[in-house]
């Protein structure tokens, strides 16, 4: 059964349980498909197979798209290649008119997008509609973006001689994305694409295809002509033989790819036999530091912000929690009363604060993860537990400390609603450890020492950094990150180089 013909059963489902349905809300149905994008034409896989998409919140299954295949991938590549070859010419106004037109449809329709989102995501209906938000932020910006692609006259070193360089669009992109922000990862890339002139084959998670296929749907009725954007959906068994289309074709021009450290590394080995544009946003550790000169309210509050925002999936959420000694103990006092304040339960639900981890996978490492540190003696001063007794995939918020680097949650990406705190005593100790791993790519630091604020904020080693601050993020600042959290950025005026190269021109003359 196709996606929409489920949703009677799964609506009255929820009416009976007494709960928001996520999905009941929806105005313009036509929003939820149960097809992929390409060409601008809803199509099945070419074998016919579908696959799942669960809520998280209950693992109902919200319907099937198409599971498409290496002969799928290519098929899209082809049709965004023929594609390029018209958009390509576009004007800057021309592309600055229709993302507009595309913005507009997106705000028109973002109550409904924020429903899809938090019934495939889990998460919570007012983060989704902040995502929603946030997501649309970038086709607006890029809209106005389009217009500013400057090139430069240079003074020529010759009589004979007048030279230019101008940005032309690579051509096409292949964009992939994860599920833990599925309409704002694919904005951030598609709106510099289309602004500087490229057309897009997106692959979107397994976990997260409808919020793409209903952006998708937007963009033809904004009058994205056909083939500009193109939505492969597929299982996560496919997903390697679907980026290695994507990552080798030599019809595609660049690969953005948003996810984790591993399936980066091997993309980027991949895109290396065809030479293309790659831009990388991976996995990060970012470290939470609170000196003792700052405001403990606020930190508390950047720390919750950054902490169990998304229930802790996010790439740029505090990892660890470094507390200067002195403070270390009243710090730990206060977060447990905001955390206490904390709701988990379906995201649909009035109030709830904590959605469900995305899937199992990702409730199984989180669990592991706090029952490898507490076996290697970590203290527990809240939660520490599945919340099974409200389903398979809650986890309980949770703050642990005494923990040391023999234990996972020292070392790893957490990705779940866990506060792992550490004190420290010295500005250059804390800075030693925050330093000591591969990632790059966001870090925290509340402090009202100004020459202190100067210091860290240098020193640390990262993309980003949170100054008094615990939510970075928008769409008009440049995001991205170091060491192996990546390569590029995306938003702000930079996010369109990703997407275009510079062509020298030499004017010969008398
Ligand atoms: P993931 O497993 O790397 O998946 C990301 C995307 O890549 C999904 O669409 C996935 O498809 C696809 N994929 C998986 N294996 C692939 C392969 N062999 N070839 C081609 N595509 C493949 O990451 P995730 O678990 O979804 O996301 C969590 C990670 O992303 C975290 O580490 C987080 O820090 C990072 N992240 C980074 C940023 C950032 O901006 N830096 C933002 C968000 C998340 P399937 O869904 O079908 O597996």
């Amino acid at each position: 059964m196709n996606v929409i013909g489920k949703l009677p059963f799964v609506i009255a489902t929820r009416f009976s349980q007494k709960y928001r349905p996520p999905l009941q809300q929806i105005r313009n149905m036509s929003l939820v498909r149960s097809l992929a994008f390409v060409n601008n034409q809803w199509v099945p896989a070419s074998s016919g197979e579908t696959f799942e998409v669960t809520n998280p919140a209950n693992g109902q299954v919200l319907g099937q798209v198409p599971d498409m295949d290496v002969d799928d991938t290519e098929q899209a590549v082809n049709v965004a290649f023929e594609a390029f070859k018209t958009w390509e010419h576009t004007t800057a106004k021309e592309r600055s008119v229709l993302l507009r037109k595309w913005y507009n449809l997106l705000e028109d329709n973002k109550d409904e997008i924020a429903q899809i989102m938090t019934a495939e995501s889990g998460k919570p209906l007012s983060e989704a509609a902040g995502e929603v938000a946030y997501a649309n932020g970038f086709i607006d910006w890029f809209s106005e973006e389009a217009r500013r692609i400057p090139g430069e006259i240079v003074a020529s070193p010759t009589q004979t001689k007048e030279m230019m360089m101008i940005r032309r669009p690579i051509g096409v992109a292949a964009l992939i994305t994860p599920w833990n922000f599925p309409a704002a990862m694919i904005t951030r890339k598609a709106g510099a694409a289309l602004a500087a002139g490229c057309t897009c084959v997106i692959k979107p998670a397994e976990d997260t295809p409808l919020t793409a296929l209903a952006m998708a749907d937007l963009a033809a009725k904004a009058g994205i002509p056909k083939g500009v954007i193109n939505v492969v959906t597929c299982s996560r068994k496919k997903a390697a033989e679907v980026g290695r289309v994507l990552c080798t074709s030599p019809q595609v021009a660049g690969l953005s790819f948003t996810g984790s450290t591993n399936v980066g590394k091997l993309l980027y080995e991949q895109c290396a036999s065809t030479v293309k544009r790659v831009s990388l946003e991976l996995g990060g550790n970012a470290p939470f530091i609170v000196f003792e000169s700052a405001d403990l309210e606020a930190a508390v509050k950047g720390a919750i912000a950054c902490k169990f925002r998304n229930c802790g999936q996010t790439c740029v959420s505090a990892n660890r929690l470094f507390v200067q000694e002195s403070i270390f103990n009243q710090f730990v006092a206060k977060l447990e009363e905001a955390v206490k304040g904390l709701k988990v339960g379906d995201g649909a639900a009035a109030g709830v604060t904590q959605g469900p981890l995305i899937n199992d996978a990702q409730a199984t490492k989180v669990k592991q993860l706090v029952e490898d540190a507490v076996k290697k003696g970590a203290k527990v001063h809240l939660g520490g537990k599945p919340a099974s007794e409200m389903g398979a995939r809650y986890f309980q918020p949770t703050i642990i400390s005494d923990v040391d680097h023999s234990m996972r949650v020292y070392n790893e990406e957490i990705f779940g609603p866990v506060a792992v705190c550490i004190p420290f005593k010295s500005e250059e100790e804390v800075l030693a450890i925050a330093n000591s791993t591969r990632s790059g790519l966001a870090g925290y630091f509340y402090s009202n020492n100004l020459s202190q604020i100067w210091r860290v904020a240098k020193r640390l080693e990262v993309g980003m950094v949170g100054i008094n601050e615990g939510l970075l993020s928008a769409p008009e600042a440049a995001f991205g990150g170091i060491k192996e959290s990546g390569i590029g950025r995306e938003g702000s005026h930079y996010g369109i180089e990703e997407y275009s190269y510079i062509k020298y021109l030499c004017f010969g003359h008398d």
